[in-house]
């Protein structure tokens, strides 16, 4: 069988197998987290672990970092990713790191905005996911008006969803923010959450 499409990227008019989502010089443009998301919801999807509409939003979310509008000023790339792990030791919880961009994402930029908490939670309501989640629209955006504004419904939507490890864009972010933009606090069918990846 050899059906072939185009590249998933909107305006590529390169025919690829069926099989592969997109052509191999978007493919590179892709951040490596995303990559590996993909390959690993394609092994599930053919284990039958997955559905096949689980397996498409990871892909429209590959599909997105390279079709994604240009940043705000000031503000990353959308392919930039950040990722929260919990560190435990003994069985007793040491942290919660947030990376990005080959550092670490603390606290004390956005608790000049708002002041909620010490350090960052997630997988809650509370104020250390809301210290997230102000931080992370803060970095994504490099608006801190907006992110006061809208950082509490994306805790709701969002960061109090979220599992023990976690891996989002700054162009997800920014996808979340436009939502709330468009329909308000009572936007609830935000974008797809995916928990883990990374390497
Ligand atoms: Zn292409």
């Amino acid at each position: 069988m050899s059906t072939s499409r185009k590249c998933s990227v909107a305006g590529c008019g390169v025919y690829v197998p069926a099989s592969i989502l997109m052509c191999r010089r978007h493919w590179s443009q892709v951040p490596h987290a995303h990559r590996a998301l993909v390959a690993r919801a394609r092994s599930a999807y053919q284990r039958g672990e997955v559905e096949g509409i689980e397996l498409e939003a990871v892909e429209a979310r590959a599909t997105a970092t390279v079709c994604a509008p240009p940043p705000p000023p000031g503000a990353p790339a959308a392919g930039v990713t950040y990722q929260g792990v919990r560190i435990t030791y003994g069985g007793r919880l040491i942290d919660c790191a947030v990376t990005t961009r080959g550092g670490v994402l603390e606290p004390h930029e956005s608790r000049h905005v708002c002041d909620y908490a010490a350090g960052f939670e997630w997988g809650y309501s509370g104020a250390g996911p809301l210290q997230l989640a102000l931080a992370l629209v803060l970095d994504a955006t490099a608006d801190p008006q907006l992110a006061l504004d809208c950082h509490q419904w994306y805790m709701w939507a969002a960061v109090s969803q979220w599992g023990a490890s976690w891996l989002t864009t700054a162009g997800e972010v920014r996808g979340w923010v436009e939502q709330w933009q468009r329909e308000g606090d009572g936007a609830a069918d935000a974008p797809l959450v995916v928990e883990g990846g990374g390497e």
